[in-house]
């Protein structure tokens, strides 16, 4: 008779077991056997991706792409990636050496961090904070460590806040600004500073800027890496999903020197091998050819923005206004719930669907996040609903 284990939990690696459920999904799981519940909760674009990208997948099927591609991507996607940053930032960056075309942001923030750390290195996590960011790097053996951005400097960081928290320990720095979950930026001035910490304790930046084209009003997105010196020690993160409205095809890319872009590419031939040949071929058209359907985006989620920024200030919530991405985290402590009771209780009585500020790590207590790629009426008709909640539930 085969032996029976029940003690399945204690037999698993102790860095999953040291990682909890991604915080985001949980309220979909209860949303999601409600009747008319609204969702301002997860970060994904409501609009289909742009016809002409969808075409081109579809064409390169026809011609019979259905192959692997080079473990780094299509030559002709890393060319215009390239291209894209040299024409855009400035950078200087190498198709043959410099690029690592992933299965999305999420793949390459993960093999980043597995290239890089070694047990036991730490790596400074501003928070409030993608959800996983802390996740990733216990998952590649490293420790997070929690460097708090402050609501009255606008969720920005300074080089005082990560000097309090810099150790002989400490390898990356892990940044992600436009913000998810604030809708913060950094301003150049800001970044310069950020450089000269990174040099002075010469670490490594790990800039996830998925959210670079989603900036609002005179906000130029500033590209970390396209600062003075800043290339060589950089890891750039981008990809489609958010101002392409393409999170469905996987697809995304890192941007880095050569000794590192080819220990990312020893890990990723192992484990992806290629991203999909499909979504590469359609992420060609939407450097090529997609940049005004992604304005015409960024202009509706501005709409939204301005929207649902005033309808919540006006109903007594204590707001930032956020410059980029498309999320906005007001302060719900008025209320006299916690941020996960809020976001339960409203779920139950009004039926809308947002996320607590603690499944962004510690310091996003106090707050919810709205996710505003969501339509205007559904948005006026949540605002509604939450304003109705703050009448009859206020504790
Ligand atoms: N980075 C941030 C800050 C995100 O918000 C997300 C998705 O929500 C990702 C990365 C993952 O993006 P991808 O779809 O490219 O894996």
């Amino acid at each position: 008779m085969i032996e029976q284990h029940s003690d399945w939990e204690q037999r698993l690696s102790p860095g999953v077991n040291a990682v909890a459920p991604s915080g985001i999904r949980k309220f979909f799981d209860i949303a999601a056997q409600m009747e008319d519940v609204i969702s301002l909760g997860v970060g994904e674009p409501d609009f289909v991706t742009p016809w002409s990208i969808r075409e081109s997948c579809m064409y390169g099927l026809e011609q019979g792409y259905t192959s692997y591609t080079a473990n780094r991507g299509m030559p002709e996607l890393r060319e215009e990636i390239v291209l894209h940053y040299a024409r855009r930032f400035g950078n200087t960056y190498e198709a043959a050496t410099d690029v690592l075309v992933t299965v999305g942001v999420s793949e390459a923030l993960d093999i980043a961090l597995r290239a890089l750390l070694s047990p036991g290195d730490e790596v400074l996590i501003p928070e409030p904070c993608y959800v996983s960011y802390q996740a990733c790097t216990i998952l590649a053996g490293g420790v997070p460590v929690t460097v708090p951005a402050r609501l009255d400097n606008e969720f920005r960081i300074t080089p005082e806040e990560l000097e309090e928290h810099v150790t002989e320990k400490t390898k990356v720095l892990l940044i992600g600004y436009p913000n998810n979950p604030t809708g913060a930026i950094m301003t150049r001035e800001d970044l310069l500073k950020i450089a000269a910490f990174a040099e002075k304790h010469d670490l490594i930046i790990i800039s996830d800027e998925i959210y670079g084209d989603l900036t609002y009003g005179d906000e130029e997105h500033v590209c970390f890496s396209s600062l003075p010196n800043m290339q060589e020690r950089t890891v750039l993160l981008n990809g489609f999903s958010k101002a392409y409205a393409m999170t469905g095809w996987r697809i995304g890319y890192a941007l880095g020197n050569k000794a590192i872009i080819a220990a990312m590419t020893k890990i990723h031939q192992y484990t992806m091998l290629c991203a999909p040949i499909t979504a590469q071929v359609a992420a060609i058209e939407a450097l090529r050819h997609g940049e005004k359907y992604m304005k015409k985006m960024v202009a509706e989620y501005d709409r939204r923005r301005r929207l649902i920024y005033d309808g919540l200030t006006k109903m007594g919530l204590s707001c930032f206004e956020p410059k980029g991405a498309f999320y906005i985290f007001p302060d719900i402590t008025s209320s006299g719930y916690s941020s996960n009771d809020f976001a339960e209780k409203l779920l139950q009585a009004e039926h809308v669907a947002l996320v607590p500020g603690s499944a962004f790590g510690a310091c996003g207590e106090g707050h919810v996040r709205c996710s505003y790629a969501t339509s205007i009426d559904k948005i006026s008709e949540a605002l509604n609903r939450i304003e109705n909640f703050l009448k009859n539930h206020r504790r």
